[in-house]
């Protein structure tokens, strides 16, 4: 039996696999603030799923960067209780385990590049585009191995441009995600009805791919995120191609395909 998780700002997933291929039971519950009272209700879900079940291996993500081993959260704005706190080392305690943890957006790129649209891709890009950017490159169905992580919603596509919630400035977070178009707007993204706006901020994602093309030479790029309801893809594509001219040809743009569940099959992928 597999255990595998997804913890965000406000919720966490968990759930288990008996094969390690496909989720066989999950559930989904508000995510506690306090650390210690979040390694408890953790165990009790992972008891109730389960069913008591020995688990064998556990894995999964964390919404933030994780420091050089993998054992905790380092910054987060969504978790602040949980930074350095070990995570990792409570969980093999309480479960007698492996336990393998990643930083969300990058288990998400590989669940989508394993079991999502780029299942037939060598070289996947994947950005979120949600509250905030976030996104990671998977090669020959791994993450690619990193110094400091991946931010591609920390690009700056305007210089000296919109304030971004890590403190930069013109960052492609500040112009396509929905905490930017809030500060923006005053509106949140699925408010927003202005066609000219939805124009805008699909050119602005077309340069953030356009750097994300020349820098990462992905196959395909993967669009997620709730935001995406809202941008017209055909037109991200149709700016893509005016503004790479280095290349004969763009990578495939294509939405992602897994929905919430999105960083599970990553968490699976990984194991
Ligand atoms: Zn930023």
């Amino acid at each position: 039996m597999y255990l595998v998780f997804d913890i965000g700002g406000t919720k966490m997933r968990i759930a288990v696999s008996s094969d390690g291929r496909q989720i066989t039971q999950s559930k989904i519950i508000p995510t506690p603030k306090d650390f210690d009272q979040a390694i408890q209700t953790f165990k009790k879900v992972a008891d109730e799923i389960s069913g008591g079940k020995k688990i064998e291996v556990i894995a999964g993500g964390l919404a933030g960067p994780l420091d050089k081993d993998k054992t905790m959260l380092i910054t987060s704005p969504h978790l602040g209780g949980w930074i350095e706190k070990p995570f990792k080392a409570e969980l093999e305690k309480l479960f007698g385990c492996p336990v393998y943890l990643e930083n969300d957006a990058n288990l998400a790129a590989l669940g989508e590049a394993t079991y999502g649209a780029g299942v037939n891709h060598k070289i996947v890009a994947y950005l979120t585009i949600s509250t905030g950017v976030g996104g990671g490159r998977v090669v020959n169905k791994k993450i690619d191995e990193n110094s400091l992580g991946f931010e591609p919603g920390h690009q700056i596509i305007v210089p000296d441009g919109s304030p971004c919630n890590c403190g930069g400035k013109g960052h492609l977070e500040s112009y396509v995600s929905g905490s930017g178009l809030e500060r923006t707007y005053g509106k949140k993204a699925e408010e927003i009805k202005d066609s000219k706006i939805w124009d805008e901020v699909e050119r602005y994602l077309a340069i953030g791919l356009n750097n994300v093309t020349v820098l990462w030479s992905p196959d395909i790029i993967i669009l997620g995120g709730s935001v995406m309801q809202s941008i017209n893809i055909e037109s991200v594509r149709t700016y893509l191609k005016e503004i790479l001219t280095i290349f004969p040809r763009a990578p495939k743009i294509e939405l992602a395909k897994l929905g919430d569940s999105v960083g599970l099959y990553g968490a699976l992928s990984l194991i």
